[in-house]
């Protein structure tokens, strides 16, 4: 390997759903809050609960008490809004744990609920944790679930009324303004800087890709909060206006990508930024607000294909943009740093409840076959071993009891292994042995998947991404579930 090269820690690789060759890309759009701008998702989570509360307080509900409980929740959770759960699904939708409000539901209380239910996010009763800006919203959520449990809500209200209204208040302080002033007003307390952002972004704008910004947030919020994340980290006299070719903002995501809503100017006097109705194609360093991803293809001259998207929000960011435009995909997912780094913690243990499961399931094979001898020989039918019956019976009790034993060694393995990154949930991406919800969703939709977009750093503008064979059931493995074939398509990509 040359000099040159640095690889960077797991944890900040460029993981690949389906092979993507960043030479055919010809434009990038950005998504701005999350994506390219990353908060401190305490402070700002926290600060966007307490609106909520305020309003709620306003409201003379009893909720002074209530703090925000960071762990509560992790992206990628469901809330069942007509039964006033939290749940964490696997990738097809059966639910592997639950809270009723902060509550863990017991074993039965949960197969009771769930054991019919399968979760379809296109239902209205399943709210789905896009982003970190869901995670005040479901905190209070659960802890309301509580009190109106209690009887200390006013009523009559449901569980999904209740949803409805911390929904509403959500918006409103997303939307009035005065949590994103504090935010403008102390940009150090709320984004955490990421200086080689700015590099990664110029490295592609000077291998000839389009750069574009495409952001939910208003003209007013975004100018600050770029300027603060690009500006000091430029070549002197450069600024974040000059590093995009397209700047787009209150863009109505998902809606830009399914609809044409009408574009406009902005027009920026210094002080209120003024809206003029546009049409025709786009002008070089200047503004945008509204219009549709349809629009932005045609005047960009591109194909779906040649456009990568990157973002944070699930839906609005990757699901529509890929189901709707075909446009090549990127999530950005910080949380991937911590899952990887605790699955690396974890890496002796796994191997040694792997290990222990391979005699677990010897012992059941064997176990069976006694069971199975017992039967035919009862009921006088089959093939049948010369075995004396006590002796299989003392056999089939010796395997019970080492059974037993091996369990006690597993259970506070498996508990570790569920417990991973977050207490009440585990990692992100995993629901019991399975995939999560999420973790399916990143597959469908997000051609690739990252932890921050200066991880683009490290690959170039240049990289050719390949996607993993895959791994199937009846794939061979070695023991500890190694797959027995490599896990690169090596045959297909230009050469370096
Ligand atoms: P983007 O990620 O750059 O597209 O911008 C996201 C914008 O949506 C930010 O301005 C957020 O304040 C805003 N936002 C995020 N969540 C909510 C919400 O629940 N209600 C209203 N606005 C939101
Ligand atoms: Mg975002």
């Amino acid at each position: 390997m040359s000099g040159h090269f640095t690889a960077p820690p797991p944890e900040r690789g460029i993981f690949c759903n389906r092979t993507l060759n960043m030479r055919a890309i010809k434009a990038i759009g950005y998504d701005m809050d999350y994506t390219l701008v990353h908060y401190r998702v305490e402070a700002w989570e926290r600060r966007a609960y307490e609106y909520i509360r305020e309003g709620l307080l306003a409201q003379n509900w009893p909720v002074g008490h209530l703090a925000f409980e960071p762990e509560l929740v992790i992206r990628g959770l469901i809330i069942d809004t007509e039964k006033g759960n939290l749940l964490k699904a696997n990738r097809f939708g059966f639910v592997k744990k639950a809270l009723h409000g902060t509550r863990p539901m017991g074993f039965e209380a949960q197969r009771t609920e769930y054991a019919r239910t399968i979760v379809d996010l296109s239902e209205r009763r399943w709210m789905f944790l896009n982003t970190l800006f869901s995670l005040s919203e479901a905190c209070i959520y659960a802890q309301l679930v509580d009190l109106l449990d209690d009887g200390k809500l006013p009523g009559p209200m449901g569980y999904s009324d209740l949803y409805d209204i911390v929904r509403r208040s959500l918006d409103a302080a997303h939307m009035a303004g005065r949590l994103k002033a504090e935010i403008i007003a102390d940009p150090e307390r709320y984004v955490l800087p990421e200086p080689e952002t700015a590099l990664a972004l110029l490295d592609q704008r000077n291998a000839g890709k389009k750069l574009l910004l495409i952001t939910n947030s208003e003209w007013a919020y975004s100018v600050p909060m770029m300027h603060a994340a690009f500006d000091p980290y430029l070549p002197s006299g450069m600024t974040w206006r000059e590093l995009f070719d397209v700047v787009i903002v209150s863009a109505r995501k998902p809606e830009f990508f399914t609809t044409r809503s009408p574009l406009f100017e902005v027009v920026d006097t210094g002080g209120e930024a003024l809206l003029r109705p546009y049409s025709g194609l786009l002008k070089p360093r200047t503004p945008y607000f509204g219009g549709s991803a349809v629009e932005l293809e045609r005047h960009l001259g591109l194909s779906g294909d040649e456009i990568l998207y990157v973002g944070d929000h699930m839906f609005g960011d990757v699901h529509v943009t890929k189901n709707v435009l075909r446009w090549r995909t990127a999530l950005i997912l910080r949380e991937l740093e911590d899952e990887v780094r605790a699955i690396a913690a974890f890496r002796t243990t796994e191997a040694r409840l792997a290990e222990r499961m391979v005699v677990k399931e010897q012992l059941e094979a064997e176990s069976c076959q006694l069971r199975l001898e017992l039967q035919r020989r009862r009921a006088h039918y089959g093939p049948r071993s010369q075995m004396p019956e006590d002796e299989l019976l003392s056999r089939l009790t010796a395997i019970r009891t080492q059974l037993e034993a091996l369990d006690a060694e597993l259970g506070p393995m498996a508990r570790a292994a569920s417990e991973l990154s977050n207490p009440h949930w585990g990692l992100l991406t995993r629901a019991g042995n399975d995939k999560s919800h999420l973790a399916r969703q990143v597959e469908r939709y997000a051609d690739i998947y990252t932890s921050r977009v200066s991880n683009f750093l490290f690959a170039s503008p240049f990289v050719y991404l390949r996607s993993p064979r895959g791994s199937l059931p009846h794939d061979p493995t070695l023991p500890g579930g190694t797959p027995v074939f490599p896990s690169t398509d090596a045959t297909s990509g230009p050469n370096p």
